[in-house]
């Protein structure tokens, strides 16, 4: 194999390289790949985890951004018949496209911690082709994802995906499994989209747009932080407490706040 010079980790790609060998293997036991899967992996960087997902047989497609990357990864998995290099940015990546037969995507990925709040975001609008994705995060994101009302981390990102996914915190990472190590610690979480919403909403922009609201001043009441959009007799309407605040509403509330406010739009 042709040999190549060390690549230098670019901190604008959010490189951070796994090289623990018992992280990897925790990550791919989690994943459990397969033959005859269709999976697809986020940032393979240098390949710590894509070899054992090729090596299970599935068929495997990576979208890596960084071009001095490109060359070593076709060199390493190129010869490879289940293995596609995708060159270009997962945050424009019409994932969808990739889901050409039955099959729903595997989406895997110890992605680049600087845009994995806009990526989350992006994957969950095209959930509809996905069987699941693992991904490695900076803890604290996980913990937002997982986030329950009430708790410490809840917000807009957690409600948007619970909304569509299953959330599971699987095991966290040290920061020594990674050259260069990163300043923050790490978890794996596994998310699974519903294959029922369990709340579904009229209009999910309309629901996007009510947590954005009620989250953007999330120490201030209902009544007070979504007084653009629905009045304190419209929340109570919904059975929920104006003077809430908006950490303490559950997914179910703020489905019901959306609803109210989609009828209302519609009927003035
Ligand atoms: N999977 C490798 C590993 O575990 O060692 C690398 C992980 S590193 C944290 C993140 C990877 O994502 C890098 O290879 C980086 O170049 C790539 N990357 C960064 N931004 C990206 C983007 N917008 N689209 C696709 N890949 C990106």
């Amino acid at each position: 194999m042709k040999q190549f010079a060390p690549h230098r980790a670019r901190k604008r790609f959010g490189q951070n390289f796994l090289h623990d060998a018992g992280v990897i293997n925790r990550i791919l036991r989690a994943v459990a790949p397969r033959e005859g899967q269709h999976l697809v992996e986020i940032g393979p960087g240098q390949g710590a985890i894509t070899e054992g997902l090729l090596s299970s047989g599935a068929q495997l497609e990576v979208v890596e951004l960084d071009h001095d990357l490109h060359p070593l990864l076709l060199a390493r998995f190129g010869d490879n018949p289940q293995f596609t290099l995708h060159k270009g940015d997962a945050l424009k990546f019409d994932f969808r496209s990739l889901a050409t037969d039955e099959r729903k995507l595997r989406i895997v990925g110890n992605l680049p911690y600087n845009i994995s709040t806009p990526l989350m975001f992006h994957l969950i609008a095209q959930s509809d082709c996905v069987a699941d994705m693992h991904f490695m995060l900076q803890k604290e994101v996980v913990q937002r994802l997982a986030a329950g009302a009430g708790m410490n981390h809840y917000g807009r990102l957690g409600i948007m995906v619970q909304y569509h996914c299953q959330v599971e915190h699987l095991f966290d990472v040290g920061s020594g499994a990674f050259s260069p190590a990163p300043k923050v610690d790490s978890a794996i979480v596994r998310l699974t989209p519903h294959a029922q919403l369990p709340h579904p909403a009229d209009d999910v922009s309309i629901l996007e747009q009510v947590v954005r609201e009620a989250f953007n001043q999330r120490r201030k009441t209902l009544r007070n932080t979504l007084k653009p959009l629905l009045d304190a007799e419209s929340i109570e309407a919904e059975g929920l407490d104006p003077t809430l605040r908006p950490e303490q509403v559950d997914l179910a509330g703020f489905v019901r706040l959306a609803n109210r406010l989609a009828k209302e739009k519609a009927d003035p």
